[in-house]
């Protein structure tokens, strides 16, 4: 039977990535879904669309496609999910110098509904039609290559961190208290008592450096973000690593080697993409310099204020400020002002600041050993030492207003003595933004969790 839509027995004998003008006249079973098929007469071209990429499918009148098998597949829908049998043709007129003539055709589901975009649309500006029907949108090229090179990032990431000698770990999501304090939870039940939904796995990440040193998780983070912005979502992948015995500087250059190993690696993966899709694809990595610059928070105040910005010292730096001084790839902010900073973080001891810092000098303001990874405007990782004692700890939870006795469980763990240690955490949808160019975090995520957004 040349036409059926069982899948049975037959089996797939190569990937699109597999196959080559070298292979003229093998047989070849491909499998996946249709992206365009369209007939001129008596002939129909077919494209299928697998995990590597396309195969051409050629069938003609007369020729050695049966007839039955190219009008099948001349009235099947984009998106179809089918099969081909049949035999390689080197041919030169065809983009990668092959096609495929099929003998005989499975089709295992044929497609009822008009997609709302088309499958090789480059571009759809509404992002709900898309997420409405995302598992088609995921389809397109641009997503296949971004999700691809997020696994290839992880991927990178995780042989580092093997290498580098860490331990990964999984913290609790379920809390009992604010990490931080102030910034938004999602809250729930267990069972009959209040708990909340982990912001960051900051607190268990520290005590995990008395027993292991060096850790890193993996893992999502809940925030209850009320404002729509292109770089906020609800639930987020933090890639977190804590260390003792090292501070923040440490922590900046594992930072920096971390970027660089992601960006090899996102580049390797396009550089086998564009072989496989003849060169059509849009994204480009950016180039990593070999270090990465730091400028410090107060050189930052005093240059935004000469480019006339409301900025005073002790802000916030926003976007819509930082656009001003033109910083663009990856750089980071050290040395932020002490007093917005979460409890942990370990004020800077000494003279502080360069030259240039006029204004923290004057004021004698109090800064801390911490640091934001920027690309452009977008934060990407914060990260800093944290303080390693207990009454240092109580100190700053006072002064931010927080209630010393809810952390009792973490703070017990200082009574027995805690490294020296810093750390930070890295925004995997962030990250992937800066390395693929994707504008919308949105598109750096499955399926997006935001104020407005619990289904898909
Ligand atoms: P922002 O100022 O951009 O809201 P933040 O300073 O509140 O971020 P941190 O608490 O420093 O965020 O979290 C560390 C990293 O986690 C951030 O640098 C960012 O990459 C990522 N991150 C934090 N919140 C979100 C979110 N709501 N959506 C996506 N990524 C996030
Ligand atoms: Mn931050």
């Amino acid at each position: 039977m040349a036409i059926s839509s069982d899948l049975g027995g037959l089996r797939r004998t190569h990937y699109s990535s597999d196959l080559s003008e070298g292979m003229d006249g093998q047989d070849v079973t491909v499998m996946g879904w249709l992206l365009t098929v369209r007939g001129h007469g008596g002939i129909t071209f077919a494209t299928i669309c697998d995990r590597d990429g396309e195969v051409p499918i050629v069938a003609k009148k007369g020729g050695e496609c049966p007839d039955e098998v190219r009008e099948a597949l001349s009235s099947l829908k984009a998106h179809s999910s089918v099969a081909v049998r049949g035999t390689l043709r080197a041919s030169p007129r065809a983009p990668r110098g092959f096609e495929v003539v099929p003998a005989e055709l499975r089709i295992f589901s044929s497609v009822q509904k008009i997609p709302p975009f088309e499958p090789v649309a480059k571009t759809v500006k509404n992002i709900d039609t898309r997420l409405e029907a995302r598992p088609i949108d995921l389809r397109r090229s641009v997503l296949q290559h971004t999700f691809k090179m997020r696994s290839r990032i992880l991927r990178a990431v995780r042989d580092y961190f093997e290498r580098e000698g860490f331990i990964e770990i999984n913290t609790p999501k379920i809390i009992s208290s604010a990490t931080e304090g102030g910034a938004a939870l999602f809250s729930i039940f267990y069972y009959d008592k209040p708990a909340f939904l982990a912001q960051s796995p900051q607190l268990y990440k520290e005590q995990l450096t008395m027993s292991f040193e060096k850790v890193f998780e993996i893992a999502p983070i809940f925030r209850a973000e009320a404002s729509r912005t292109p770089r906020h979502l609800s639930e987020a992948i933090s890639i977190d690593l804590e260390e003792a015995f090292v501070d923040y500087n440490d922590v900046m250059d594992r930072i920096a080697s971390l970027v660089r190993e992601s960006a090899d690696a996102a580049r390797s993966y396009l550089e086998g993409a564009k072989r496989i899709a003849d060169g059509d694809v849009s994204i480009t990595v950016p180039e990593i310099p070999d270090s990465i610059p730091r400028h410090t928070y107060s050189s930052l105040v005093d240059r935004l204020q000469d480019a006339g910005a409301k900025t005073q010292w002790g802000d916030d730096l926003y976007p819509s400020d930082l656009k001003r001084l033109g910083l663009d790839g990856f750089y980071f902010i050290v040395d932020w002002p002490l007093g917005p900073k979460p409890f942990y973080v370990k004020e800077s001891e000494g003279e502080a600041g360069g030259a240039g810092d006029k204004q923290q000098q004057q004021q004698q303001q109090r800064i801390s050993e911490s640091f934001d990874l920027m690309y452009g405007e977008l934060e990407i990782s914060s990260g800093s030492t944290r303080i390693g004692r207990r009454e240092d700890l109580e100190s700053r939870m006072r002064a931010k207003g927080m209630n010393v006795d809810s952390f009792g469980y973490h703070l017990g763990a200082f009574d027995y003595g805690v490294p020296p240690h810093a750390g930070c955490g890295i925004g995997l949808e962030r990250l992937l933004m800066a390395l693929t160019g994707t504008a919308n975090i949105r598109d750096a995520t499955f399926y997006p969790r935001d104020v407005d957004r619990l289904v898909p």
